[in-house]
């Protein structure tokens, strides 16, 4: 099969013919039709997650057939985890003490086939095409993930408007929230996509949001942010962090966490965080914006990416 093959951080990746991967027990064999790219295939490229596999094959938000079989299935973040820690004993099994993710650990989707647990593969809802279906795998289900965790709000910042707060947003919208997006400094374009896609309103990251908000979720992976969405926040107000890599916070003043304000992270996803996102996807809907690369094209996608050059999600097809 053929794959683009991570060997060394900050390396590009290169075309590989490789054998085809064997399902070994509980697992299955999956054709894959289409892998949307992921910030986090940007830390990893880039070293700054210390444990991936090499070489590796990266993507982890897979949308193809089981060998055999014709519907779509999907395959996330969340590879495998051990089942009898504290934490996956506990409903816990994003924050598992043995776990394996997928385009980490073990090989992803930028190839033609993906071997993956089947105990963690996702039906895809009916009306979605692999094409779109494939950026609600991890922006989606972690995005959501996230939306969980201020569940009683009803002003959210969204700090970073990439591929999750594009899928967020309709979600927040949905739910009867109202969602302000804050942006890199001068990125208008993106600015009138967020109110195009429902936001009360727009601005630069820097800027002082019109409203006291109930909480902020951080999709930029930006530590001064943390200090800013702080000060943005009311008394009791909540602020999420989305990534899995975020560069240094500068230190800040306690008085901006005082008042009972909260800081915390978002790790990883539990299944269940996907099958209710995927029960609620086509409910909404959420329409997905992409842009699609050839699988040969994958290091164009991850400098797209990273140079926001994307509206929406990118997406690789093998
Ligand atoms: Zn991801
Ligand atoms: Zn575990």
């Amino acid at each position: 099969m053929r794959a683009m093959v991570l060997e060394e951080a900050n390396k590009p990746l290169t075309m590989q013919d490789l054998l085809l991967p064997s399902p070994g027990e509980g697992e299955v064999l999956i054709k894959v039709k289409a892998c949307s790219v992921c910030r986090t295939d940007l830390h990893i490229y880039a070293g700054e997650l210390k444990e991936p596999k090499l070489p590796l094959i990266m993507g982890h938000q897979i949308v193809g057939t089981i060998e055999g079989e014709d519907s779509l299935v999907g395959v996330p973040w969340l590879g495998k985890t051990c089942g009898v820690c504290p934490y996956c004993k506990r409903d816990e099994e994003n924050l598992c003490d043995d776990p394996t993710f997928t385009g980490y650990t073990i090989n992803g989707g930028f190839a033609e086939y993906v071997v993956a647990n089947k105990a963690f593969v996702f039906p895809i809802p009916d009306g979605y095409s692999e094409i779109q279906a494939a950026p609600l795998l991890c922006a989606g289900m972690i995005g959501y993930r996230s939306l969980k965790m201020v569940e009683t709000a009803e002003k959210i910042g969204f700090y970073g408007f990439g591929a999750a707060a594009h899928l967020l947003i309709q979600v927040a919208k949905y739910q009867g929230k109202q969602v302000y997006a804050f942006t890199r400094k001068g990125d208008t374009k993106t600015q009138e996509k967020a109110l195009e896609l429902g936001a009360v309103w727009a601005g630069d990251s820097e800027t002082k949001a019109p409203d006291e908000l109930d909480a902020a979720i951080l999709f930029a992976p930006v530590g001064s942010l943390v200090p800013t969405a702080l000060r943005a926040v009311r008394k009791g107000g909540i602020v999420v962090s989305a990534g899995i890599h975020m560069s240094d916070i500068p230190s800040f003043p306690y008085s901006i966490l005082w008042g009972e304000r909260v800081l915390r992270s978002v790790a990883n996803l539990t299944r269940k965080d996907g099958e209710e996102f995927l029960a609620l996807a086509p409910k909404i809907p959420i329409q997905t914006e992409v842009t699609t690369y050839p699988l040969e094209k994958a290091n164009e996608a991850l400098r797209d990416l990273k140079e926001g050059n994307i509206s929406g999600s990118a997406v690789i097809i093998p």
